[in-house]
């Protein structure tokens, strides 16, 4: 991890979960950005009480409040992320949030496919819109011709429940939503990969593990994977992506799973 050499990174849905979990690492990493934004729908409730603990004691750690399926709410959100930058970019945006519904395909419903695609997938889409400024500043000001996260790279959280080759477990959930949205999802990395190319931006998506939050734990069975393992495997790959990896769908080890 000591490799992940970043300036600012922005982490949706860190208040619990994986999110949290990145941020936690971020703060911990020797090499600590100078910026962690943690973004998050209630930042003064009691729902983000652990991110406020810990920006008591890291004062590198911003707290930024959004509702990713609200387009004021994000455009608001790179306002204030822009402010707190001065004239320097955004290095990473990890688009974590993301939400799942229990449904099968005899029970979906207009409404739950909608929330959900709005969330896990429109609301990645319109960020990447919003921070793209800021993402194409923190390419130009860093030195070096290839891609990587340490120049500037936006980060799909995935799930290889949304890879069509693969789908991983059906017999025990088929949320049918939730793997079409993710589907989407890598489709989108997939186009921002070829559109953001230009402008130095790396597109990866990513599948962190079945890990032990709450939506891991949703199904009423224990995830094998640790929300820290999780996170710190999840940098380590960061560390590691250049320019070749640009398009692709990797797992938290940095293995390739297939679209
Ligand atoms: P959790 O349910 O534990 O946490 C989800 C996070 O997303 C919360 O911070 C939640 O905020 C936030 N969120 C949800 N909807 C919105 C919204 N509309 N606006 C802003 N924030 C929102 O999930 P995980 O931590 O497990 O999952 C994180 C990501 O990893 C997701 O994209 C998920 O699909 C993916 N993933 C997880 C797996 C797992 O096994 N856990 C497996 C594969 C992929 P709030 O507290 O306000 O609800």
């Amino acid at each position: 991890m000591a490799g992940l050499r970043v300036c600012s990174v922005l982490v949706t849905g860190a208040n619990r979960g994986i999110g949290l979990g990145l941020v936690r690492q971020l703060l911990e990493m020797p090499n600590s950005p100078k910026w962690v934004f943690a973004a998050c729908r209630d930042p003064k409730g009691q729902r983000a009480q652990e991110l406020q603990n810990l920006a008591s004691r890291h004062p590198n750690l911003v707290i930024i409040p959004l509702e990713v399926t609200d387009p004021a709410s994000i455009k608001a959100a790179a306002a204030r992320v822009g402010e707190h930058l001065g004239g320097s970019g955004l290095n990473l945006l990890i688009n974590n949030a993301g939400i799942v519904k229990l449904n099968s395909l005899d029970n979906e419903t207009l409404e739950d496919m909608s929330q959900v695609y709005s969330t896990n997938t429109v609301g990645p889409l319109l960020l990447s819109q919003a921070f793209l400024p800021l993402l194409k500043k923190a390419a130009q000001g860093s030195p070096g011709s290839g891609l990587s996260c340490s120049k500037a790279a936006i980060i799909n959280m995935s799930s290889c429940g949304g890879s069509i080759a693969s789908p991983f477990g059906w017999d025990l959930m088929q949320v049918v939503s939730y793997r079409c949205s993710k589907a989407a999802l890598n489709m989108l990395t997939k186009c921002q990969s070829l559109g953001y190319r230009e402008h130095g931006v790396l597109c990866a998506a990513l599948h962190p593990g079945w890990v032990q939050t709450d939506m891991g734990s949703s199904t009423g069975r224990t995830a094998p994977v640790t929300v820290d393992a999780s996170a710190r495997g999840m940098l380590k790959v960061l560390s590691s992506l250049s320019e070749k990896d640009t398009g692709t769908f990797l797992d938290w080890e940095g293995k390739v799973v297939p679209w």
